[in-house]
């Protein structure tokens, strides 16, 4: 399995102090190396895509705004949450590239598994900014994966936040199977992902939200997983995208749920035994959202650990 890591990817984060900071990456590092799992996965170099490879799935015109306000670092990307700052581009580019080199070596036969810590970013839309989220580094993939002939696609997304940037993107596209646990919308940002949100059109059927109660333990995820497991086996894959958001985990200063680590290390293991069934064994694992340090890194190692193991 590959790990990305590396400077290039500390820089998308908007600013020390701020929720998504740069320190996320360093905070999981330190926890990686604590644990000697440095030397047991293989390394993956940060680097960044190409204007053409984000067109896959953003539009030229938000491409270009971006690049533009990357300039000034001036205004928000989005009506207040998504500051611009110099040099966003460049680190948004980096995230996407990152993802999508994973795929490059998966493709190549290098690996089976990869974790892009700073990546997930799942509220972006094909023409804007949302809740941290410039470039969606997972739409991007979708996009590119049909480029490679890989259409069947599961993306399941175990962060507090509903995957919205990704779900409306895909929500009429039979081939892209959605399964999301989340915080119900009522409660937490932004918004959406309620039950009855099932897709449309072709689509119908091929997405499962799962809004959970506030303060939604280990025992409730475990109560409600079973169900992504049997969709996602129904959908049959060629390939699992995994958006594993730490924020889901108690202590979390934004959201309200109350996960432990063991969740992210459950749903990773079970999703590499389904890509081993499924999928010859193909799964990019994200790191997603996520604001308590010490959560993210033992919520993403516990990723990492599975992904060896499994
Ligand atoms: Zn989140």
């Amino acid at each position: 399995m590959l790990t990305y890591y590396g400077e290039a990817l500390a820089s998308y984060g908007f600013g020390r102090g701020h929720p998504f900071g740069p320190d996320r990456l360093e905070a999981f590092w330190r926890e990686m190396t604590r644990q000697g799992l440095d030397r047991k996965t293989g390394l993956g170099t940060p680097v960044a895509c190409t204007e053409q490879e984000l067109a896959l799935f953003h539009t030229g015109e938000y491409i270009a705004r971006v690049q533009h306000q990357s300039k000034t670092g001036e205004g928000y990307l989005d009506y207040g949450d998504t500051p611009a700052f110099p040099g966003v581009y460049e680190a948004g580019a980096v995230v996407v590239g990152s993802v999508l080199n994973g795929l490059k070596k998966i493709i190549a036969g290098a690996c089976q598994r990869v974790f892009v810590p700073i990546a997930g970013l799942h509220h972006a839309r094909r023409d804007s900014a949302s809740g941290f989220c410039v470039f969606n580094d997972i739409g991007v993939l979708i996009e590119a994966l049909r480029k490679h002939g890989i259409a069947r696609v599961a993306y399941v997304d175990i962060d507090a936040h509903h995957g919205d940037g990704v779900f409306y993107s895909f929500e009429d596209d039979p081939d892209l199977i959605f399964a999301d646990i989340h915080e119900d919308g009522r409660y937490l940002y932004p918004g959406t992902g309620a039950a009855t949100e099932t897709g449309t059109g072709k689509a119908l059927g091929t997405k499962l939200n799962l809004p959970m109660e506030p303060g939604a333990d280990d025992a409730a995820f475990h109560r409600v997983w079973p169900r992504v497991e049997e969709f996602v086996r129904a959908g049959k894959p060629e390939f699992i995208i995994l958006q594993a958001g730490a924020d889901s985990i108690a202590g979390d200063p934004i959201t309200h749920m109350q996960f432990t680590p063991a969740v992210h290390a459950h749903a990773t293991t079970r999703l590499c035994a389904l890509a081993d069934e499924f999928c010859q064994g193909r799964i990019i694992a994200t790191g997603g959202g996520g604001y308590n340090r010490a959560n993210l890194a033992r919520a993403w190692t516990g990723v990492v650990e599975a992904m060896l193991a499994a």
